[in-house]
């Protein structure tokens, strides 16, 4: 069998990531390795055939794009969407619809958590992928005629629409290796690496949390086993990949696993890595254990000073947790990466002012100021829906801004654009913040991918034009 992965270019070259979660453009200079066309990638067998063909990545032109695709002959497609370039990668699909008229197509896609889209996409395609981890790639490249018909697990088709239809319950799976050496492209760059070479691993899809400001809250956890992430290991230590991206949204969950991986990567291996960290997963020792087994950084959800006030979106995290992990973060020289969040619907000019300060008065390494969105499947998209702000057919939302920022009831989305550029000029040009970072520089890669992500970053702060 012989299996297609697509990602269509971005207009403009943008640095667009495409998941079935939450999609994005890169704040800096960027670009994620497509993690879900990574695990999809797992169920490959002996003897099957993949391919990627990625214009985001390599800057393919349009008809680069369509010379690259046009000599495939492919048994499945799977093609990525994006809620940030709908309409661009809606063409793009068409085009390809057209050429590949006999073969199973199967879609992922932020997008596609919203019904409209859903039952649009369902009439050109064979499905839409929601759990990866699930898939029965046989049974799907078998779909050929039988577009939507089919009840496939982890998938929506035309016969069972609801992608998730199980409670948010934690599922355990065996898996293969996913095929790494596909995704091992330039084009790809993890901004915290210390080197430009890397490999994304998941030790759990999905995320047990329940933030209803995120996408994710709805996507119940799916988890691999420790001896399937350990085989993973070896085979990238083979490839010689000393560099990774746990993409767990909250690694370390749950507990039983990770405890005696992380015991097994500090004796075997010598990777250096970075992951996203839940600030109520906190323990001194397991933050220990990560250190021991190579993590350099860590990237933890903040969101706003005012954390208690969070309980709002059933986001229940505790601050002294918070600053006690960024202080013992800091003691174990392992950079920390804050994300928050400016403008969520509860919040007033004073309260995001707040956030910013409070950003600036901790040891950190990095913050991410994220602009409260519409994000697809977030209570701030249904609220600004039900209010007419926003109507079917209009993306370009995303945590950047970038493309557009709706603004909330108490901040208008000029204003909260000047506070974003303002919070990232403040934060990363303080002299002490530059020289934290350099003592932190261990060698000219390292220096390099840091410098071109800060330019980026600074540039496209300065840069942004406001859409709405
Ligand atoms: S913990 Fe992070 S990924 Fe999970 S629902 Fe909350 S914000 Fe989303």
């Amino acid at each position: 069998m012989k299996i297609l992965f697509i990602i269509p270019p971005s207009s403009g070259h943008r640095r667009i990531v495409r998941n079935i979660d939450c999609s994005h453009e890169s704040k800096a200079d960027y670009l994620w390795q497509p993690n879900d066309f990574l695990i999809l990638s797992s169920f490959a067998v002996p003897g099957d055939e993949t391919a990627l063909i990625d214009g985001t990545a390599d800057r393919l032109s349009d008809s680069e794009f369509r010379q690259q695709y046009s000599v495939e002959k492919p048994d499945i497609i799977f093609y990525a969407f994006s809620f940030v370039c709908w309409e661009t990668d809606l063409a793009y699909f068409s085009q390809i619809r057209a050429i590949f008229s006999e073969t199973p197509i199967f879609v992922i896609g932020d997008i596609f958590l919203e019904q409209d889209y859903r039952e649009l996409i369902l009439k050109s395609c064979e499905g839409i992928v929601f759990v990866p981890y699930l898939i029965d790639l046989k049974k799907m490249a078998g779909a050929k005629g039988a577009r939507g018909k089919l009840d496939l697990q982890g998938v929506c088709t035309a016969a069972e629409t609801v992608p998730f239809k199980k409670p948010k319950h934690v599922m355990r799976i065996k898996r293969n290796t996913p095929r790494h050496e596909l995704f091992q492209k330039k084009g790809y760059i993890f901004p915290f690496a210390k080197r430009f070479r890397f490999a994304t691993v998941t030790t759990m899809w999905g995320c047990p949390f329940l933030c209803a400001y995120c996408s994710d809250s709805n996507i119940s956890p799916v988890v691999s086993s420790r001896e399937d992430v350990l085989i993973e290991l070896e085979h990238l230590r083979e490839m010689g990949v000393t560099e990774l991206f746990f993409a767990d949204k909250a690694f370390g969950f749950p507990k039983e696993n990770i405890r005696p991986l992380l015991k097994e990567m500090a004796e075997r291996f010598r990777f250096s890595w970075t992951c996203y960290f839940h600030p109520q997963l906190y323990d001194p020792e397991l933050l220990e254990a990560m250190r021991d087994a190579g993590c350099h950084t860590i990237i933890i959800g903040i969101d706003s000073a005012n954390i208690p006030s969070l309980a709002l979106y059933n986001r229940h995290v505790n601050k002294d947790k918070v600053e006690a992990l960024v202080a013992h973060a800091d003691r174990l020289n392992i950079s920390v990466c804050a994300d928050l969040i400016l403008g969520l619907e509860h919040e007033t000019l004073s309260d995001v002012e707040k956030t910013i300060g409070y950003a600036l008065s901790l040891p950190l390494d990095f913050a991410s100021f994220n602009i409260a969105s519409p994000l697809p499947g977030s209570v701030i998209r249904k609220k600004v829906l039900k209010e007419g702000r926003l109507s079917f057919g209009e993306g370009g939302f995303d945590t950047s801004g970038k493309t557009g920022i709706i603004g909330s009831s108490r901040i208008d989305s000029e204003t909260l654009r000047k506070l974003r550029t303002k919070a990232i000029l403040k934060f990363y040009l303080r002299p002490s913040y530059l020289m934290r970072r350099l003592r932190k520089t261990g060698s000219l890669e390292h220096l390099q991918i840091q410098l071109l992500q800060m330019i980026a970053l600074l540039k496209g702060a300065l840069g942004q034009t406001e859409k709405k």
